[in-house]
């Protein structure tokens, strides 16, 4: 039998600002329709409607060219602290606290414009990728790690860009753990 989650907070303290009041709503979002059921857990492929995964089912959607990444999957990275990944992770999902969405959450600002560049909106996508002091700033990491000009379109490209560099797997970790730290 499913049952909702549900209970009481026992907080040490009250979250406290915009960014634990966030990543507490954000909390709250991801339980939102979860149900706990009774049993083991198992494993779900969401590649298909019914969740189990089959050989020539798959081999079926990739000959229809029907398969795609049913949601981000987040690469954590050990070589650098967590806070680092996590705010790299929350960046991801869109539930960083840039200037448009708090705009969107009717949250009062002074400016919706990057206080860097003065050029453009603050959001995730300009603050880290389209924002000239964030160019310059790769355009330096690429030197540094004598990789080609990063070609980045969101910052999902960004988390994924070791995957396609030449470097081996331990120096990938390397590679991606700088453009983390660089975050
Ligand atoms: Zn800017």
């Amino acid at each position: 039998m499913d049952e909702w989650i549900s209970g009481n907070w026992d907080w040490c303290r009250e979250p406290i600002g915009i960014a634990e009041v966030e990543e507490f709503r954000g909390l709250l979002q991801l339980c939102q329709g979860v149900k706990l059921r009774h049993g083991d857990d198992k494993v779900v492929w969401l590649g298909d409607e019914v969740g189990g995964f089959s050989v020539p089912n798959f081999k079926e959607k990739i000959s229809r060219n029907a398969y795609s990444e049913p949601g981000f999957v987040f690469e954590w990275n050990r070589l650098v602290p967590r806070k680092v990944s996590f705010v790299a992770w929350w960046a991801a999902l869109g539930r960083l606290s840039t200037r448009d969405t708090l705009i969107k959450r009717n949250i009062p600002v002074s400016s919706i414009v990057c206080p860097i560049c003065s050029d453009l909106e603050e959001s995730v996508e300009h603050i880290f990728i389209s924002c000239g002091f964030a160019q310059s700033l790769w355009s330096v990491i690429s030197l540094w790690c004598k990789v080609p000009t990063f070609l980045l379109f969101s910052f999902r490209d960004l988390l994924e860009l070791h995957k396609f560099s030449e470097f081996s797997k331990d120096k990938a970790k390397v590679f991606q753990a700088v453009c983390l730290i660089a975050t």
